[in-house]
C-alpha cells in the first residue's frame, strides 16, 4: 500500500476516477431534480419516465458497460454508469418527498401568494429533507461500487479500475487491497464532502423578502404615502346568495345569503362541527360551494383551523414569508409576542404563542378580508383580550370575520 500510495502515477488514476465518478454523480443528481420537478407537476411526465426508471434501476450494470464500452469506449464509461444508478435511486425519492409536501401547507401558500422561490426554500425544503438523505447516501456508496466495477471491465487508462485490472492480471493480491483501500477512503471522503454540502443546504436561509416585494412596497408607498399600513379600502363587499354545501349527503351550509361589509367584525359561533370552518373555506375560495354563488375582493388574509406554521423557521420568518417585511413582522409580533420568543423556531413556541404568529401573518399580509377560524385558541383571558385589542388595530377598513365556539365568546 506504502508503495502504491507514493507513487505519482497514484494520484493521477486517483483524481480521474475521482472525476468522472464525481461527474456522473452530480449530473445524475441534477437530471433527477429536474424530472423529478416535472413529474410532480405533470402526471404524464410522471407516467412517461416510470417504465424507463423501472429499466434503469433492473438493468444489470454489467450490461449497461458492455453496450456502452461497444457504442462509445472506455474513457466516460464510469461516469454514464454513475449517473445510470443515481438518476432512478433520487428521482424516485426526490418524487416521494415532493408528494409528502403537506397540502395543508401548499394551501397556506397559495392563500399568502408566496413565490415559487419561497415555497420551495420553506415548504417543500423540509419535506423533501428525509429524503434526499437516504436517496443520496444509498446512492454515494452505489456509485463508488458501481463505477469502479465498470473501469475494471472498461480499462479506460490511468484510472483506478485499470490499477485493479492489472493486478488482477499479475495475480497481485497486496495490489488489489491497496486499489480497494483507496477506494474505501475515497468514497468515505466523497460521502463526507457531499453530505456537508446537503447540510449547508438545508441549513441555508435564503431570506424570503426578495425584490418582487421590495418594489410592490415601494409603489406601494408612493401612491399612498410612506408609512400607510395598508392600501385604503375599496368598496368591496362579500355576498353569500343562496350558498349550499353538503358532504356524503350532510348538508352542512343550507342556502345561507348574507353580505360582510368592509370596515365590520363579523362573529361566526356555534358548537363544534356546525359548519364554521366550512363557510370561512368558502369564503376563503378553498372549498367550492355546491350551489349559490360567492362575490368578494381578491385577496384575503386567513388564520386556519390548524397553524399551518413553517415549523422550522422562527416567527418571525413565518410572518415575513406572507408580508416580505422584516422590521414590519419583528414590529407587530412584538405587540403579542415576548422578544425571546419571536426568533426561535415555532416548533418550539407554546399552542397559544403558535395562534398569535398565525393570526400576526393573517392581519399584516396584505388583504382586503380578514378570516379568523377559532384564533383564540390556546389562549389565556389577558392573551385573548391583547389578541383582540390587535385585530381591531390592525383592520385598516377591512372586513374581518371571527369563528369560536360558544365557550369562547365570553373570553373577548
Ligand atoms: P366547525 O368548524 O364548526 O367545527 P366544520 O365546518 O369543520 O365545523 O364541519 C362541519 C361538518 O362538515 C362536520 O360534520 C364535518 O364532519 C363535515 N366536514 C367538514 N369538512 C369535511 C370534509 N372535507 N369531508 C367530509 N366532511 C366534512
Ligand atoms: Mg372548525
Amino acid at each position: 500500500m506504502l508503495a502504491l500510495f507514493g507513487g505519482g502515477s497514484f494520484y493521477a488514476a486517483v483524481g480521474r476516477s475521482l472525476l468522472r465518478i464525481a461527474m456522473g454523480f452530480f449530473a445524475g443528481m441534477a437530471a433527477a431534480l429536474l424530472l423529478a420537478s416535472g413529474s410532480r407537476r405533470f402526471s404524464l411526465i410522471e407516467e412517461f419516465l416510470s417504465p424507463l426508471m423501472a429499466l434503469a434501476k433492473a438493468v444489470p450494470v454489467a450490461s449497461f458497460v458492455v453496450v456502452l464500452l461497444i457504442w462509445w469506449g472506455a474513457e466516460a464509461l464510469s461516469a454514464v454508469i454513475c449517473f445510470l444508478v443515481v438518476l432512478p435511486n433520487i428521482y424516485i425519492n426526490i418524487l416521494e418527498g415532493l408528494k409528502s409536501t403537506d397540502s395543508k401547507m401548499l394551501e397556506m401558500a397559495r392563500v399568502f401568494r408566496l413565490p415559487a422561490r419561497s415555497r420551495f426554500f420553506y415548504i417543500y425544503r423540509p419535506a423533501l429533507k428525509p429524503f434526499l438523505y437516504s436517496g443520496m447516501k444509498i446512492s454515494l456508496g452505489m456509485c463508488w461500487k458501481s463505477g469502479i466495477a465498470a473501469e475494471v471491465i472498461g480499462v479506460p487508462g490511468g484510472s483506478i479500475g485499470e490499477g485493479l485490472y492489472l493486478s488482477k492480471v499479475y495475480l497481485d493480491t497486496a495490489g488489489v487491497l491497496g486499489w480497494t483501500a483507496a477506494v474505501i477512503l475515497l468514497s468515505v471522503f466523497f460521502e463526507k464532502a457531499v453530505l456537508h454540502l446537503v447540510d449547508r443546504f438545508f441549513a441555508w436561509n435564503p431570506g424570503c423578502g426578495g425584490k418582487r416585494y421590495a418594489e410592490q412596497k415601494h409603489a406601494k408607498e408612493r401612491m399612498h404615502g410612506a408609512g400607510c399600513p395598508k392600501p385604503p379600502v375599496q368598496e368591496g363587499a362579500i355576498r353569500l346568495t343562496e350558498v349550499t354545501k353538503a358532504y356524503g349527503g350532510q348538508t352542512v351550509i343550507d342556502r345561507l345569503s348574507a353580505v360582510y361589509e368592509p370596515g365590520q367584525t363579523y362573529y361566526l359561533t356555534g358548537p363544534s362541527g356546525s359548519g364554521k370552518t366550512t363557510l370561512l373555506r368558502i369564503l376563503a375560495r378553498l372549498t367550492e360551494p355546491d350551489s349559490g354563488q360567492m362575490t368578494a375582493p381578491s385577496r384575503c388574509g386567513v388564520v386556519f383551523q390548524e397553524d399551518r406554521l413553517c415549523e422550522d423557521y422562527s416567527a418571525v420568518t413565518n410572518v415575513e414569508l406572507a408580508t416580505g417585511d422584516r422590521a414590519g413582522a419583528e414590529e407587530a409580533l412584538g405587540l403579542l409576542l415576548p422578544q425571546e420568543a419571536l426568533h426561535k423556531p415555532c416548533r418550539q413556541l407554546s399552542g397559544g404563542m403558535r395562534r398569535r404568529v398565525a393570526l400576526v401573518r393573517a392581519m399584516e399580509a396584505e388583504s382586503r378580508y380578514v378570516l379568523l377560524d377559532e384564533p383564540f385558541t390556546g389562549m389565556d383571558r389577558d392573551a385573548c383580550a391583547g389578541a383582540m385589542q390587535y385585530i381591531r388595530e390592525r383592520q385598516a377598513g377591512r372586513t374581518v370575520i371571527i369563528a369560536h365556539h360558544f365557550q369562547n365568546f365570553n373570553k373577548i
